[in-house]
């Protein structure tokens, strides 16, 4: 079993070196998985209709387009390794919705990576299960995504918020908000192995590369507004002022002090400076603020996908994002509690 997980804070900085602050959520995806006599892996899903079957040396032949390169990232990984992987047959099923912005994807990556290591007794460390889910969706499934999923499926617990360091990706434990979460799935699918994320991950180096620092987390706020001009300018001043925000988030939660704040500043620093944002998103968040929510933002790389909540139950929620939606004639969107669970481990 893997969860998703939900963002707190801290986006788009993961890539730059900087700080985020998720938790893994009660969505999540099981595996079972079995060992076969025969060399050969067979995979289904339940929320897909193509099964593969392929020959263990064979992953790496996988059809670009198919889901199945997530699961067989991590044998050809594995195998990269010189860790060698016998057949086996495997079932997944989620309820982590896909292309959502809640990692489904990092889900799959470390149900599979864990099963593999439970089953065929690998000995791995929780370091180096980051590392192959993180390398099978970077370099075989193709989306240029930094460590903040991995991380987070993998390392949460329940109860807890998990602030990451990604200059060495050192761990710290956060208590997470007293008030309600709720997630809202926008139902406009994000496109995370498209252009728009590896544009983003490029302005930002040359944002850093202008300012002549290796990352843009060694810039401040204050030097990107008297060094940049542009889509530069903007880019790096929304991946600083995140950065400040994460760390005032965490510091606040260690005191049980509201964040709400934090996140509109972060909604409007993504829709605003980094534009990710999409129409879809930015009316969920206006209609929960409305309500008298007391913090709302997207989640996840944007263009799509979910946003949180903070302060309002989803059925409060709901019936006001039905009218306003069904109005627009856009798809209605989900709202549904933000709970939060342990990260990947065996069931049975
Ligand atoms: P997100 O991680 O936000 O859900 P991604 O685009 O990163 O979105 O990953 C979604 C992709 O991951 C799906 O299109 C599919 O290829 C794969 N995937 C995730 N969960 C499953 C699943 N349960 N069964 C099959 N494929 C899955
Ligand atoms: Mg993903």
């Amino acid at each position: 079993m893997a969860p998703g997980r939900v963002n707190l804070i801290g986006e788009h900085t993961d890539y730059n070196m900087g700080f985020a602050l998720p938790f893994a959520i009660d969505r999540s995806t099981l595996l079972a998985l079995s060992p076969s006599p025969s060399r050969s892996i067979a995979i289904a899903s339940r929320q897909m209709s193509q099964k593969v079957e392929i020959p263990v040396e064979d992953v790496a032949s996988v059809a670009p387009s198919s889901w199945a390169r997530y699961p067989l990232g991590v044998v050809w990984a594995l195998q990269r390794r010189k860790i060698e992987i016998p057949g086996f047959s495997a079932l997944f099923d989620s309820t982590v919705p896909l292309g959502s912005g809640l990692s489904s994807s990092a889900s799959i990556l470390a149900a599979t990576v864990c099963a593999l290591n439970d089953l065929f007794e690998l000995g791995l460390s929780r370091a180096d299960l980051i590392d192959l889910c993180h390398e099978a969706e970077v370099e075989f499934v193709g989306a240029p995504v930094g460590y903040l999923d991995q991380i987070a499926v993998l390392s949460s617990h329940q109860g807890y918020g998990v602030l990451i360091d990604f200059l060495d990706l050192s761990t710290t434990e956060t208590p997470l908000p007293q008030e309600t979460m709720v997630i809202v799935d926008s139902r406009s699918p994000h496109r995370n192995v498209s252009g728009d994320y590896a544009q983003r991950r490029r302005e930002c180096e040359e944002a850093a590369a202008a300012l002549g620092v290796k990352s843009l987390r060694e810039a401040t706020p204050e030097q990107v507004e008297a060094e940049l001009s542009g889509i530069e300018r903007l880019r790096a001043l929304h991946v600083t002022t995140e950065n400040r925000r994460v760390l005032e988030a965490a510091d606040r939660l260690a005191h049980q002090q509201p964040i709400g704040d934090l996140l509109n500043a972060s909604h409007v620093s993504l829709r605003d400076d980094f534009a990710v944002s999409c129409r879809e998103l930015d009316l969920i968040c206006e209609t929960a603020l409305e309500l008298g929510a007391s913090g709302a933002r997207m989640i996840g790389g944007g263009f799509g996908g979910s946003a949180l909540v903070l302060g309002l139950q989803s059925d409060e929620l709901q019936p006001a994002l039905t009218t306003t939606f069904s109005q627009l004639n856009l798809p209605v969107p989900t709202a549904f509690r933000a709970s939060s669970a342990e990260g990947a481990s065996r069931l049975s």
